[in-house]
């Protein structure tokens, strides 16, 4: 069973020529509504990946939060924690231009009033073999999810996204980091195009880190002086979006399936597996709805 304590927004996107400059008006061209945020895109992973998967987070009493439910529940993810909060949901606006370059401004909503766990949230993370958490909920609630699930034996894995420098409170309760690049020079406060030199300077923060490397797949280190390098699969590449949020929900699912076994031969497989998640959700289009099955995954891994 895989638990993820984070965020859920809905993405308002609409697509023109040009993007506006400040004070400027420019007609669109379609519009759509997708369901996102990391928390929930990494619970629906989790869930098409093949695992038991419960969301604990917030919508908000709008008509967003209905749709944002339903999607979830639609993807085979237990909402019995989810709870519904006065005021507006999160949102995402996103404007996309011709060349994909993008704004998007973020409104937090329901997801900055998930401040009050509770003994039910805690049991539900009692529960599970692994705990998932995100940086798009309020730092308190991401460190007293974490905190529980130490106290209960739940393997605590954190995707340091968005960046930001984390407290060392937090740091002292993660069993696995999960971080792309731009990431891990944040968390480590170190720049450096070496991943090596990145695992090394993490590695005295957390126990072991996983560093995703986009077309190049992922590497692997722990404090135990295991080193892995993972290729991806090489695919057409498509739209990148939410392929990091593929890749940890697989990873969170493997390593609850392997017991947490840490062995290199169990890593390595992990890894791999996740690595086939992060390419089928990159070769197709779309974020959340590109999110692979688990056949997907196993075509890729297999191949
Ligand atoms: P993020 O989107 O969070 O920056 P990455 O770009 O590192 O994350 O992608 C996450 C994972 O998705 C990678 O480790 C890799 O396994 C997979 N992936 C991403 N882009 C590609 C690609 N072009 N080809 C194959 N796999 C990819």
């Amino acid at each position: 069973r895989v638990v993820v304590v984070g965020s859920t927004n809905l993405d308002l996107v609409v697509t023109a020529p040009q993007l506006p400059r400040p004070g400027e008006t420019v007609l669109g061209e379609d519009f759509r509504t997708v369901p996102g945020g990391k928390g929930a895109n990494q619970a629906v992973a989790a869930a098409r990946a093949g695992a038991a998967c419960d969301f604990v987070g917030a919508v908000g009493d709008d008509e967003f939060g209905v749709q944002l439910r339903a999607s979830l529940v639609g993807s085979g993810v237990d909402v019995g924690r989810l709870r519904t909060v006065p005021g507006a949901s999160g949102v995402a606006l996103i404007g996309v231009d011709r060349s994909a370059e993008n704004f998007i401004v973020v409104a937090p909503g329901a997801n900055g009033a998930l401040t009050d766990l509770s003994a039910e949230d805690r049991a539900t993370i009692a529960a599970a073999d692994v705990l998932l958490l995100q940086l798009e909920v309020p730092m308190p609630t991401v460190v007293r999810a974490a905190d529980w699930a130490r106290a209960a034996g739940t393997t605590v894995v954190l995707n340091a996204a968005p960046a930001a420098e984390l407290p060392a409170e937090l740091l002292d309760l993660v069993d696995v980091l999960v971080v792309n690049e731009h990431e891990a020079a944040t968390v480590a406060g170190l720049v450096s195009d070496e991943p090596a030199a990145l695992l090394d300077a993490l590695l005295e923060r957390v126990p072991r880190v996983v560093l995703t490397l986009g077309a190049r797949g992922a590497a692997y280190a722990d404090r135990r002086g295991l080193r892995l390098d993972v290729p991806a699969p090489l695919i057409d590449a498509v739209d990148t979006t939410a392929a990091g949020d593929a890749f940890t929900g697989a990873l969170a699912v493997s390593w609850a399936e392997r017991g947490g076994a840490v062995s290199e031969e169990s890593v390595a497989a992990s890894l791999r597996w996740a690595c086939a998640a992060g390419a089928a959700c990159a070769r197709r289009p779309g974020a959340s709805t590109a999110l692979p099955e688990r056949t997907a995954i196993d075509a890729l891994y297999d191949a």
